[in-house]
């Protein structure tokens, strides 16, 4: 058998193990205080935990149906039509989704043939370049420059060859937690119609933002019927671990992302759709209280970190922020980030993880603030040993 490895194919040599998993087992191992995944450190609602309780105990625990339970659905569509202005049917219009993470990869592997391009914006949540790999597809990158991680529309125009098929769009945006803004979203819709593109966008932190508004490209003008729209309630509800996510598009898009669906997970767990769909109903009750709790987070950790030494990126929206070490470590990212649990006992992403040319991202560091104020408070305590 020794003769057939590596088993893994060829397209996916690039995508062993998620740094975040390399990471949060790297926390436990050393003890260190985990700023490196993101999720809160703190539950969702306990009402919405108990509706979850309560539809296991109504006895929703068969297979849900493919494109999920209507009730999520009517929410879905209520919520898009109640916060943008947008109308989707939930009967052909919505699909639910194992969390966001599945929504994109059956989004790409469904509008994807072997050899086209994606173009997205870098640096990038790890799992599109993984998905592109999947479906065959190559990434062309336009670059995010910080301190603003605003980008030369002149840069997405190059990008654009007569291969590529969608343009992939994460606003908020992890890892700088950036919001794009409306000139930036309509010079990206401007291309699209263009060029006769799809988009697909990926709008999870649509709720965690603390700067700034969240304008999804679907609603700019001839974006509606070319734009795969994606998002979770991980995040929006601090429930990550739940991954209920959902896909809103025209009836031909979702019936292709759905046809992937269906062989991938087939549905998605049905307890945990009717708990999201009665907390998307209650609207923005469960929303404000979070941002506002990751807002405070955010301000006490970036007035730390600045206070420590470090170039602070300030981000409007999610769980993140991006800093440059180079004032003081001379090391690659990389490299500060495996020796920081032993040199203080705190875990951070090498940002370099974020970009196709890891060299890019060589002097950066992603920290997730989703944490209690007292962990920010631990974790700023220990990296206080770095001030020069
Ligand atoms: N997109 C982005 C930008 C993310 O940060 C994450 C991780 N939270 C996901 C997608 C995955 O979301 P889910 O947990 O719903 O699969
Ligand atoms: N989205 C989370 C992050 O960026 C992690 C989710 C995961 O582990 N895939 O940290």
């Amino acid at each position: 058998m020794a003769d057939r490895a590596p088993y893994l194919n060829a397209r996916l040599q690039g995508f062993t193990t998620t740094i975040f998993a390399e990471m949060s087992a790297l926390a436990l191992a050393t003890g260190s205080v985990n700023l490196g995944q993101g999720y809160p450190d703190t539950d969702g609602s306990a009402e919405i935990a108990e509706a979850a309780i309560a539809a296991i105990r109504d006895g929703h625990n068969q297979y849900p149906p493919g494109p999920g339970v209507l009730v999520l659905r009517e929410a879905i569509a209520e919520h898009q039509r109640a916060f943008y202005g947008l109308d989707y049917d939930p009967e052909s219009e919505v699909l639910v989704t194992t969390g966001a993470t599945e929504a994109i990869a059956a989004t790409l592997l469904a509008l994807c043939e072997v050899g086209d391009e994606v173009v997205m914006f870098e640096p990038f949540y790890d799992s599109y370049a993984a998905c592109a790999a999947l479906a065959g597809a190559h990434l062309r990158v336009v670059p995010l420059d910080p301190p603003d991680w605003s980008f030369d529309p002149g840069a997405l125009q190059d990008a654009i060859t007569s291969s590529t098929r969608l343009v992939l769009v994460n606003s908020p945006h992890n890892p700088t937690g950036k919001v794009f803004n409306h000139a930036e979203l309509s010079a990206i819709a401007e291309l699209c119609v263009q060029h006769d593109l799809l988009a697909v966008t990926d709008e999870v932190y649509e709720h965690l933002i603390f700067e700034g508004v969240h304008l999804p490209l679907a609603g700019f003008p001839g974006m509606r019927e070319r734009t795969v729209t994606i998002s979770s309630a991980g995040k929006t509800f601090s429930f990550t671990g739940w991954k209920v996510g959902w896909a809103c598009a025209s009836p031909p898009l979702v019936a292709a992302v759905r046809s992937v669906k269906q062989f991938l997970t087939y549905v998605s767990g049905a307890p945990f759709q009717y708990a999201i769909a009665g907390a998307l109903a209650a609207g923005s009750r469960y929303f404000e209280p979070i941002a506002n709790e990751l807002r405070t987070g955010r301000d006490l950790f970036c007035a730390g970190l600045a206070d420590i030494g470090f170039e602070v990126y300030r981000p409007a929206a999610t769980y993140f922020v991006t800093t440059d070490i180079s004032p003081i470590d001379e090391g690659d990212a990389m490299a500060f980030c495996m020796g920081l649990p032993e040199r203080c006992g705190v875990v951070a992403i090498p940002s370099s993880v974020f970009y196709a040319d890891p060299e890019s991202g060589r002097s950066l560091v992603r920290w997730a603030f989703s944490k209690r104020l007292e962990v920010l408070d631990a974790a700023l305590g220990r990296l206080q040993r770095l001030a020069r």
